[in-house]
């Protein structure tokens, strides 16, 4: 039975094994483990990547993000704006500094927080607003920037599933406040662990994170803050400095097999198609199942031997834990009708055509 897995991390490492290993044995033998060189300059190349001034280097795409809301001194009685159909981490980290996260329902073509019902959530307690590039595709950031430059608000953007992805010709990461990147091996850029990233053009709020990462601690032995150890290893930065030259590459090819997905569903009947989008770095080619059980196609899928994902199946403001907020279902429609309709079809950048052409197949078998 062939097995197209959802993802296959284990391509990259066929591709750039030697290079991994050549870079990974020097820092072994080297003795510097923590902090470093390949750490400072993976933080500029990141940084330079990404079109802005800073960038500082975490353990993780949920510290980065809590790392950020930090920095701003968001916490007990503020509100953050945010979508509920997202990873658990992009609103975790608001309840993790004490604020409260204020959930805005989503667009079902772009899977994106619905800007048009932003402003009528803001409220005097609004500190910021966090939008999710979900699934690698760009919010509307000119708009979204207009909202917050508006009421006053600081916009963390996370990044963590759109690495390289552009908005009107600039990456994310570099239109907020502060970007928020995650280099957990299955996003576009990934490296062997966990690892993450918060990109800025501000000096102050980079350092205050640089700060915070380190013990609150600005000088050793010396500390300004409660602060936390989330520091990225110097093996990890390291990996990501030898994958970063490749990250275009793999963005294109992502693009090529979401076109190709794009041109061989497109006159299937009973699903939507992901809305095109030029900026887009297409962490992941979801489409949509409509009046048909989700769940039955997925299972027939996986014998017919095509692993698919569904990626969110419990909107966030339903999540248990956000009891304490109240929602009940059907306070954010859209997000609860799309998350019984998601289905994530096989997506890596080596996912070849023959394995592309078996997922259509079974894909055309299951919808008949
Ligand atoms: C992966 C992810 C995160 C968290 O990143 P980690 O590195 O796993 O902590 C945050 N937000 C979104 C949207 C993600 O997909």
């Amino acid at each position: 039975m062939i097995k197209i897995p959802p993802f296959d991390v284990t391509k990259q490492f066929e591709l750039i094994g030697e290079e991994l290993n050549k870079t990974v044995t020097a820092v072994l033998a080297s003795g510097h483990y923590v902090g470093g060189e390949h750490v400072t300059q993976f933080e500029t190349e990141f940084a330079q990547y990404i079109g802005t001034e800073f960038g500082v280097a975490c353990n993780s795409g949920t510290d980065a993000l809590y790392l950020a809301l930090r920095s701003l001194d968001i916490g007990a009685g503020d509100e953050v704006i945010t979508t509920p159909f997202t990873f658990f981490s992009s609103a975790e980290v608001i309840d993790m500094v004490g604020a409260k996260p204020v959930f805005v329902d989503i667009e079902a073509h772009s899977f994106n927080i619905d800007l048009a019902l932003v402003e009528q959530a803001i409220t005097e307690r609004t500190r910021a607003i966090l939008p999710v590039h979900l699934f690698g595709r760009p919010v509307d950031m000119t708009q979204l920037m207009a909202i917050a430059r508006k009421h006053s608000l600081y916009v963390i953007e996370d990044c963590a599933q759109a690495t390289g992805a552009t908005w009107a010709d600039r990456k994310v990461g570099s239109i907020g406040d502060i970007g928020c990147f995650s280099y957990y091996p299955t996003k576009n850029l990934g490296c062997c662990g966990d690892g993450g990233l918060v990109t800025t053009k501000d000096a102050a709020i980079a350092q205050k994170i640089r700060v915070l990462r380190e013990h609150g601690s600005p000088q050793r032995y010396y500390h300004d803050y409660i602060g936390m150890n989330s520091r990225l290893d110097a093996i990890q930065a390291a990996i990501l400095r030898v994958k970063l030259p490749y990250l275009d590459k793999w963005n294109f090819l992502r693009k090529a097999i979401a076109d190709r997905y794009q041109q061989s569903l497109q006159y299937l009947e009973g699903i939507v198609l992901p809305a095109d989008c030029a900026g887009s770095v297409w962490n992941q080619y979801t489409i949509q199942i409509c009046n048909r059980d989700r769940n039955a196609i997925q299972a027939k899928l996986k014998e017919l031997g095509v692993i698919s994902m569904i990626y969110y199946p419990l909107p966030l403001h339903l999540q248990k834990v956000y009891d304490y907020l109240g929602h009940g279902k059907g306070s954010f429609p859209v997000t609860e009708a799309v998350s019984d309709r998601v289905l994530s079809l096989p997506m890596f950048p080596e996912l070849s055509d023959e394995q592309q052409d078996i997922v259509v197949d079974a894909l055309k078998q299951c919808l008949i």
